[in-house]
């Protein structure tokens, strides 16, 4: 038997094709379409006739992530979902709230091949990709959930998301469809920790969305220790790659820069880093915006790196401002929620393994 399609992996026009070769009139595609991005199940489609929704059902499948757990932040009412898949994988999305609105932070797959020495989501490896289904499903489900319209996303939590390439592209586009979740480009970040060829890839669909390089180093010793992906890609040539991407996207590119004490907070490495930023990336005519967000390490207790403290994470803001380049000392949002992204799901599964 053939497996049946995903109904949220489904383009609108790819709907609308569906639902004529049923022999439904083309005008059920923009109801039904609008209906799903809003979180209805086809059962809970009450205008739509019975016999439609089961000729869908015999063709499609459709499941939204179940929320497993929740927590909630006394503190800021940050939101952390642990949401359960239909076949039992379970990833994490975490609802921020701004003052410009409310953000959420998905998953991109079930783990992580990537192999990042500080990060929770990678020590089992990577399960399997995300569907374009289930990652607009986490926007989906947590809005339903919350009550809440999201205004943002960012690809920021579980996975790496270039090693999701094709099916990330296509949530990018059902997630800002005008008939559905209708999320602008412009409010969507994505995240990468590198993956060169897919930058290039990336640039080519000419999406202006906001693309986030994990640097954490900016010499290839102490970057090749922390991040593998380092020894396929070495530090020039992720710059030249960020080079490629803003000359053919005209979209600023931003840095997230992990401190972590001793292995990489010390002024000298926030100056080697401004000094490679500014070299690789601008020209005597072409000043780019360059922005840095420094994230002090969520200590993860398998990894045994600990956080800066607080004089060497200004110290080090400092030293980018004095060279030209913006810093931003990334809030800690859900502080007691455990918010970072891969902690939960590990938490669980430890948790099932005794
Ligand atoms: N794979 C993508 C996106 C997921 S990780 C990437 O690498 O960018 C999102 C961000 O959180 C990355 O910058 C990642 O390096 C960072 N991160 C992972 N584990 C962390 C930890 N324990 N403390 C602080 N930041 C961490």
């Amino acid at each position: 038997m053939q497996e049946k399609q995903e109904l949220l992996s489904l383009t609108r026009e790819e709907l609308e094709a569906l639902l004529v070769s049923l022999g439904e009139p083309r005008f059920r595609a923009k109801q039904i379409f609008t209906q799903l991005h809003r979180g209805l199940s086809p059962e809970e489609m009450t205008n739509v006739g019975k016999v439609t929704r089961e000729r869908l059902a015999e063709v499609t499948s459709y499941h939204l992530p179940q929320v497993r757990r929740k927590l909630v932040s006394a503190i800021d009412g940050t939101v952390k979902y642990l949401f359960e898949l239909s076949d039992g994988q379970s990833v994490e999305s975490v609802l921020m709230r701004y003052e410009h609105g409310v953000t959420i932070c998905i998953s991109s797959q079930v783990g992580c091949a990537m192999g990042c020495k500080f990060c929770a989501s990678t020590i089992g490896g990577r399960v399997r990709n995300l569907t374009p289904a289930e990652l607009l499903g986490q926007v989906i489900a947590a809005a339903r959930d919350s009550g809440e319209r999201i205004g943002g996303i960012v690809m920021m939590g579980i996975g790496e998301p270039l090693d999701n390439f094709d099916n990330v592209v296509k949530f990018l586009t059902l997630v800002n469809h005008p008939e559905g979740v209708n999320i602008g480009y412009r409010h969507i970040s994505l995240s990468t920790c590198g993956l060169v060829d897919k930058i290039d890839e990336l640039a080519k669909l000419q999406l202006p969305i906001t693309l986030s390089i994990s640097l954490h180093a900016a010499d290839d010793e102490t970057r090749t220790a922390i991040m593998p992906i380092n020894k396929r890609w070495n530090v020039a040539a992720l710059m030249e790659a960020c080079r490629r991407y803003y000359q053919a996207t005209g979209r600023r590119i931003s840095f997230e820069y992990t401190l972590i004490a001793g292995k990489n907070d010390a002024p000298e490495a926030a100056k080697r880093l401004a000094l490679l930023l500014n070299r690789s990336l601008r020209t005597r005519t072409d000043t780019m915006p360059i922005h840095v967000n420094l994230i002090p390490v969520n200590e993860v207790e398998e990894t045994g790196f600990r956080r800066a403290d607080k004089r060497s994470i200004s110290r080090f803001a400092a030293v980018l401002e004095e060279n030209g380049i913006r810093a931003t000392v990334r809030r800690r949002l859900g502080a007691d929620i455990n918010a970072s992204c891969g902690q939960l799901r590990r938490a669980e599964m430890q948790g099932e393994n005794g």
